[in-house]
């Protein structure tokens, strides 16, 4: 799903000079989709190319940084649904360009509505990476709001696959290697902590049957 804007943005990801309006752009993908990747590529691009702005997390569980598997990692502000993005899109008394919004799908509905508020008063730009569904397959709550609101809407092109070799889509929730559909929205998986909590990528068949990969049986 695509949904452009007349002011298509510049290829690169950086506001044309002859743009006033920011964009608010939300790009979707299942884990490991490279999300963080692409969070920290425009970060790096955007800063490259004179423009002030930050990359925001909430709860990485690498704490303060955003990591990608490439290694690559940049210093994030990490967001807690008490602070308001209106408040950290100005520094030193003046907006940002851009904000990036890494795990975007944990950011409250009212800071996703703070967000739009950044790019149509303080006229900077929004690009937000998250998932689209839990593991209940359900929108995240700030997920659907950055639907609702963003300029552009897409899907991350990427290569995640089912164990069955299907193209994954969902993400499962594993308890103890068993897949659930219910339980709290906001779990990490931490191998400190019991019980055990893991999270792999489905296709929809293998989400919906909650069926893991065919065990190997030696004799
Ligand atoms: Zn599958």
């Amino acid at each position: 799903m695509t949904i452009q804007t007349a002011e298509a943005p510049a290829a690169a990801g950086i506001r044309s000079t002859l743009a006033v309006m920011g964009v608010m752009r939300f790009s979707f993908g299942t884990m490991g989709s490279g999300k963080s990747t692409l969070a920290l590529q425009i970060h790096h691009n955007l800063t490259s190319a004179g423009l002030r702005g930050v990359i925001c997390t909430m709860l990485d569980r690498q704490g303060a940084r955003v990591s990608s598997r490439l290694g690559v990692s940049a210093d994030a502000l990490v967001l807690d649904p008490s602070i308001d993005l209106r408040e950290v899109a100005v520094v030193d008394g003046r907006p940002l360009d851009y904000l990036v919004c890494d795990e975007a799908q944990f950011y409250t509905p009212e800071q996703i509505e703070q967000l739009a508020e950044v790019v149509d008063v303080l006229q900077a730009d929004v690009y937000a990476f998250g998932l689209l569904t839990d593991f209940r397959g359900r929108l995240f709550p700030g997920t659907a709001r950055l639907l609702e609101l963003a300029d552009e809407s897409g899907e991350i092109q990427c290569e995640a696959r089912c164990w069955c070799g299907e193209r994954a889509t969902h993400n499962a929730r594993l308890v103890d290697g068993v897949q659930v559909y219910e339980g709290e929205l906001m779990v990490v998986d931490d191998p400190s902590q019991a019980p055990d909590v893991r999270y792999e990528l489905r296709c929809r068949r293998h989400w919906l049957a909650g069926e893991g990969p065919p065990s190997i049986e030696l004799g």
